[in-house]
């Protein structure tokens, strides 16, 4: 089954193709980056008009990339959410109107859940069960995977998510934004033995999480040492970020016994955290799985790929469509023939 993806949640139009015998087809990614850079944060209405203007002509252009006709298209898979509800809209009407104007069947994708799946994209897949750790710019979370769409929520933060404090504290340090990247090439240069910032919330049971006060630590450290600590700062604050994920992950498998630890998302791209999680998963007798560096940022392929594998089991939405702001991810159920 050959299934077009396409993802306009945030910042990033993302359109792919995935077909369930052949994998992945073709995928294209533009950011929007450069775009709201000025304002240092997505402005929704821009991140909507882009959209308008660049998914006809991706469309076309991983049609082309995987030699098809659209035609051969089997069905199509878009993010219905969590997301900022006008980019969601121009996906979903994109969507829905090429479904219904080639006739095949149409599927609204929970972002997290094609987050969750991506490392499902590479060779060395995960079997099921495995613990994933969600890290992104919006969420931060360990779940008990069973199968699809069955997801059992084990912790979250309790307020900023990871990529976010990385983003805020990028900020602070007058990096570019999106920030995680730029933090992580100027932590290459700290002295780790300079500061040590606190691990939020390891001290009591439980596998919460929580990182604004480490933000707001964070920022008291720049205002007392000045900008020529920014490297040192910058190296404390991903350290203590990375062991926080770190003991919150070896808490996760310990406490389930599963062997498989799957880590998506944005931050799941920063090398510290991943030499990090490798250590810990080969103590606890666990392998690590990541998707490819490009698909753990928002992308089409998660969308195709998750999309795929529930329409094949038959699932799909109805013609009418809807695009949710805020979407649990404990709420799915398994794909359920229409
Ligand atoms: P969500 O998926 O929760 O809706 P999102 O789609 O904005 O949020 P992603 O695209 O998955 O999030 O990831 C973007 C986030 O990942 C940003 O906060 C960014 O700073 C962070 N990030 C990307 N690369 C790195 C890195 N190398 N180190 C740390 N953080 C990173
Ligand atoms: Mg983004
Ligand atoms: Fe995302």
């Amino acid at each position: 089954m050959r299934v077009l993806g396409i993802e306009t949640s945030c910042d990033e139009t993302g359109v792919a193709i995935y077909c369930t015998r052949e994998g992945l087809l073709a995928h294209a990614v533009h950011s929007q980056v450069a775009l709201h850079a000025r304002y240092g944060g997505v402005v929704p209405e821009l991140a909507s008009r882009d959209h308008v203007r660049k998914l006809a002509p991706m469309i076309n252009g991983v049609l082309a990339d995987a030699g098809l006709d659209r035609r051969q298209l089997d069905g199509v898979a878009y993010t219905r959410g969590p997301g900022l509800v006008g980019a969601l809209l121009v996906g979903a009407g994109v969507a829905r109107s090429l479904a219904w104007g080639l006739d095949i069947p149409a599927l609204g994708v929970h972002h997290m859940e094609a987050h969750l799946l991506a490392p499902m994209l590479e060779a060395r897949k995960p079997a099921y069960p495995f613990v994933a750790l969600l890290v992104s710019g919006g969420h931060t979370m360990l779940v008990l995977v069973a199968g699809l769409g069955r997801y059992r929520l084990l912790g979250q933060s309790v307020d900023d998510a990871a990529g976010e404090a990385f983003d805020k504290t990028a900020k602070l340090l007058q990096l570019p934004y999106p920030g995680g990247p730029a933090l992580e090439r100027l932590a290459r240069d700290g002295d780790p033995t300079r500061f040590r910032f606190p691990r939020p919330m390891t001290d009591r049971p439980g596998l919460d999480l929580s990182f604004s006060g480490l933000k707001t630590y964070t920022r008291n450290t720049v205002l007392r040492e000045g900008d020529d600590a920014a490297a040192d700062i910058a190296r404390a604050f991903q350290d203590a970020v990375v062991d926080t994920l770190a003991i919150k992950c070896r808490r996760a498998l310990e406490q389930t016994g599963v062997k498989g630890l799957v880590v998506s998302g944005g931050v799941g791209a920063n090398r510290a955290l991943r030499e990090r999680l490798g250590e810990v998963a080969a103590q606890a007798g666990a392998e690590t799985y990541y998707p490819r560096f490009e698909l753990c940022t928002d992308n089409g392929a998660m969308v195709a790929h998750a999309g795929a594998l529930r329409l094949e089991a038959g699932e799909q939405s109805g013609p009418a469509f809807d695009v949710v702001a805020r979407w649990p991810l404990e709420t799915l159920e398994p794909p359920v023939a229409a």
